[in-house]
């Protein structure tokens, strides 16, 4: 078989890139592993950007113009007059965003893994498929991105708990003695709520599997009931090292476009497909979108590279963040700027 587009994934970028695509008259293919769309592990935070998306309001579980955020000795609450974030359940948006590409013409088979790739073709079980473009929107552990050589050196694991309590506020906690230079999330939807954290696997500060204990701990004394509740992990990749790779590409995840800082992807998945897209119709094309996320990218990782000196460090720089935000003019200024 040949297509002009296999795109490997349907997730927020495999399918942004496939609708654009198919709607510029491309012969697209998607291939996903997963029998169900949006099957994902992620709190499903989409932040003010994400929001002008074009994600129908319908789909949003909840929405917030208030953030808790919480350092050791204080709380800073930042309050806007528009929603910051909102959350949303992963399977809805699949849901609609497949339904999206498929209108537009893109083909997408489910429960189909890509096991090997060539110059011009990938391997699923039993298909052998060439390919003119390829687009690697496979994730964090992408076959596109290892195909090609590259590594991940800058992975978060994050993890969550789904406890079934709707909980009021969105809340954030900085706390560098348990967490490291991670931040823990309440992302709370409309029936059930999205506990977590996560550990970058390059910081040397704390172990990964201590994190894990004192969340844990942490939970209980909280009194958040965990031990009922699923327990959910996955990496995500912040390790960008370009992507365009002659027709090969690589967007979301599986180009390590996800936020160091906030652990946040799916509006660069989004955006980076989309821009690829534009790319593939026309060589031309610049992707300002993508440059954008890298300077956004610059930024956060040159923070978190202050923050990730030592624990020291991460408590007077999440010191000054949580003061800074507690003045509600620089509080809106860093919600809004959250990719
Ligand atoms: C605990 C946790 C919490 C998070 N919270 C947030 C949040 O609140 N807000 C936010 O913006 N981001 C969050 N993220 C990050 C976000 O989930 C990712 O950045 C985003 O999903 C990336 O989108 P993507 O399209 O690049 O990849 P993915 O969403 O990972 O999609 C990749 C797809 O490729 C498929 N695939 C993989 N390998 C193959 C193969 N070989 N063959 C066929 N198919 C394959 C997978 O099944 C998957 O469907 C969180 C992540 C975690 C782990």
């Amino acid at each position: 078989m040949k297509k002009e587009v296999v795109i490997v994934g349907a997730g927020p970028g495999g399918l942004s890139a496939a609708e654009t695509l198919a709607n510029a008259g491309k012969e697209v293919l998607v291939l996903e592993q997963n029998k169900i769309i949006g099957n994902k592990v992620c709190a499903g935070g989409l932040t003010r950007n994400a929001m002008k998306l074009g994600i129908p309001k319908s789909l949003y579980q909840r929405t917030f113009k208030k953030i808790l955020l919480h350092d050791t000795t204080e709380t800073a609450e930042i309050e806007l007059t528009k929603p910051v974030i909102a959350t949303i359940d992963r399977k809805d948006l699949g849901r609609w965003m497949a339904k999206k590409a498929k209108k537009a013409g893109a083909e997408i088979q489910t429960e189909t893994s890509v096991k090997n790739i060539g110059k011009n073709y990938i391997e699923t079980d039993d298909q052998k498929i060439q390919f003119k473009y390829l687009i690697g929107a496979d994730g964090a552990n992408s076959i596109v991105r290892k195909h090609l050589g590259l590594e991940s050196k800058k992975v978060l694991e994050a993890f969550q708990y789904i406890v079934s309590k709707r909980f009021k506020d969105l809340e954030m906690f900085v706390d560098p003695d348990r967490f490291g230079p991670v931040y823990a999330w309440i992302f709370p939807y409309s029936k059930t709520t999205s506990i977590g954290t996560g550990a970058d696997l390059d910081y040397k500060g704390i172990k990964p599997s201590t994190v894990k204990n004192n969340f844990d701990k942490w939970c209980m004394q909280r009194g958040y009931s965990i031990k009922n509740s699923e327990f959910q992990a996955h990496t995500i990749n912040y390790d960008y090292s370009g992507y365009e790779f002659k027709r090969k590409f690589l967007v979301g995840d599986a180009g390590g476009f996800a936020s160091g800082l906030t652990g946040g992807g799916m509006y660069q998945a989004i955006i980076s497909g989309k821009d690829t897209a534009k790319k593939i119709i026309d060589s031309k094309y610049g992707c300002p979108n993508i440059h954008r996320i890298l300077q956004t990218k610059a930024i956060e990782e040159a923070a978190l590279g202050v923050l990730e000196i030592n624990k020291t460090a991460s408590k007077i720089g999440y010191g000054l963040l949580t003061k800074m935000c507690k003045t509600q003019l620089l509080g809106k200024f860093f919600v809004e700027h959250m990719a």
